[in-house]
């Protein structure tokens, strides 16, 4: 696969050499990878006729589903750009992305018809069409000639998450897709060491990488993604029994969700060779009870929506070892990724030193879309992309990433990182979920605070996890106060909103942000 850079190289490369083989699943259609081909050239001839060209936007509104891959995959092959909207958002969120992306036209997935009426007339859109219209287009259409996208050409417009403030749009190329998918091929986990009868699971939201990303992991590596509408345990537990699946990419949210399970432990994972998890932090307490629960090896991934995803790889080897510090690593940078941390000067720091990660690769992003000056502040001239994020390197190369930027807490002069204080909470028996933030304080300027949610039928005693906290954290992370709440807020990728935790507690007042 050494000269496939792009969406037409990978599809009819695939085509030729394993014409019979599955290259989607979904629960509306099955295509192999020759049907793949056949129907991504449908698509264009399609989207052309409807007045499209390179560099048009179009979005998508609905769950995963092979009708949203196959429109992706064919537009992406002649360089219109694909931006999927989180279903989960509501509809004046969606037509905000909508109307900032200055899409031509709307695709809805299956249950989301009834958009056609509100999201579907949004101005500036010429077409709307439902998942039907657009499966009629890909099992029979006509085939029409079309000039490929070429490497460096925008293909794909992802929103981050909106986790510290409002979502951008991120917008990729070929080879910000394909280039570390590629390289790593060859190379470690989990990208690396494919066998000819595996299949990867894409159980995440296909608004985000982790979607989306894990669809484009299976095409270049010529593999089946069976693509689940949404995530949803038992349908993780089926798929991982009966559909073939050998890895799978989800968050530690929903890793959460596949151990309070009951089904759980009756299910058979041994044919899983890698669990990749990612996108947040993960509590120390979660990943032990995940490797004993699952028995499979366990691969991190650190990376974010401007750098098309994964950039660091905690292999398995570092999740065995009782004790192993590096169990709080998120990994290594992946071959081709340079990574590196920067101190307030500018200048990277010495080993060991905390700053914010820095990094360069062919994954980072053109750049955000019609953002110029949030593009410049986050990615330099040279390429460098910052990514808010603070942690240190050890000796080894390993990156700890300690938690963003924004979130850290000041409290008397000491840094706090809340991911931290979160993992020495967790594991005390009654706390489901903790959240960690810093709030106003007049004689420490923030002082911790601790936000849990009570187990089904604990109730939560705040001394007791202070004295939790004391036993396992140096005494300044220790939170000086303990909130109970019945659920956290999060986003759709699962992470937690620290910043509406905040409010209440900052209302009227401006907190100072490193
Ligand atoms: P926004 O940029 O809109 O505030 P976001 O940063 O959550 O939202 P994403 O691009 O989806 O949007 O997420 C990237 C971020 O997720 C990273 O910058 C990092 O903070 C966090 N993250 C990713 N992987 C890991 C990991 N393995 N461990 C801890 N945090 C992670
Ligand atoms: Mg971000």
């Amino acid at each position: 696969t050494k000269d496939l850079h792009t969406f037409d190289d990978f599809l009819t490369f695939w085509a030729k050499d394993r014409p019979d083989r599955v290259a989607l699943e979904g629960d509306d259609f099955t295509l192999t990878y020759a049907e793949m081909e056949e129907a991504t050239a449908r698509v264009i001839h399609a989207l052309q006729g409807m007045g499209l060209k390179k560099g048009d936007r179009i979005c998508w509104f609905g769950k995963n589903s092979a009708t949203y891959f196959t429109l992706f995959y064919g537009a992406a092959r002649a360089g219109i750009v694909m931006v999927p909207i989180g279903w989960r958002l509501a509809e004046p969120e969606a037509a905000f992305i909508i109307d900032n992306a200055e899409a031509k036209a709307l695709f809805l997935g299956d249950g989301f018809e009834a958009c056609a009426g509100t999201l579907g007339t949004r101005p500036g859109l010429d077409h709307c069409l439902t998942a039907e219209e657009t499966r009629a287009i890909i099992m029979k259409g006509e085939r029409g000639a079309f000039d490929p996208s070429g490497p460096d050409e925008a293909i794909l417009q992802l929103y981050t998450s909106g986790t510290t403030g409002n979502p951008k749009g991120a917008v990729l190329s070929n080879r910000n897709l394909f280039g570390l998918r590629k390289a790593g091929l060859d190379n470690p986990p989990p990208h690396s060491l494919w066998d000819e009868d595996e299949a990867v699971l894409v159980a995440m939201p296909c608004a985000h990488i982790g979607g989306t990303g894990l669809g484009i992991v299976a095409l270049a590596a010529g593999l089946p993604g069976i693509v689940l509408t949404e995530f949803e345990p038992t349908r993780v537990f089926d798929a991982v029994e009966n559909r073939g699946v050998t890895r799978f990419f989800i968050v530690p949210a929903a890793l959460q969700m596949l151990l309070n399970h009951p089904d759980c432990a009756k299910t058979d994972f041994s044919r899983i060779k890698y669990i990749m998890y990612g996108a947040s932090p993960i509590p120390l307490e979660l990943l032990r009870q995940c490797i004993a629960m699952f028995g499979a090896e366990f691969v991190q991934n650190y990376g974010m929506t401007e750098t098309t995803g994964t950039i660091c790889v905690l292999p398995p080897e570092d999740h065995t070892v009782e004790g192993n510090p590096r169990m709080r690593s998120a990994g290594k940078p992946l071959p081709g990724v340079e990574l590196i941390i920067r101190g307030a000067d500018g200048k990277e720091v010495p080993t060991g030193e905390i700053g914010e990660i820095v990094t360069r690769s062919s994954s980072n992003m053109l750049g955000y879309w019609k953002l110029p000056e949030a593009t410049a502040s986050t990615m330099d001239a040279d390429g460098w992309v910052a990514t808010g994020d603070v942690g240190y390197k050890d000796a080894d190369g390993y990156v700890y990433m300690y938690d963003r930027a924004k979130d850290m807490i000041i409290t008397g002069g000491e840094n706090v990182y809340p991911a931290e204080v979160e993992s020495g909470i967790y594991g005390h028996p009654d706390v489901l979920e903790v959240a960690v933030i810093g709030v106003p304080d007049q004689k420490w300027g923030e002082a911790v605070k601790a936000i849990c949610v009570p187990k089904p039928g604990a109730s939560i005693d705040p001394d007791s996890v202070i004295g939790w906290a004391r036993e396992r954290l140096a005494g300044f992370k220790v939170p000086k106060s303990v909130d109970v709440i019945d659920a956290l807020p999060r986003n759709p990728s699962g992470k937690i909103l620290r910043r509406s935790l905040r409010e209440p507690y900052w209302e009227g007042r401006e907190r100072q942000i490193n």
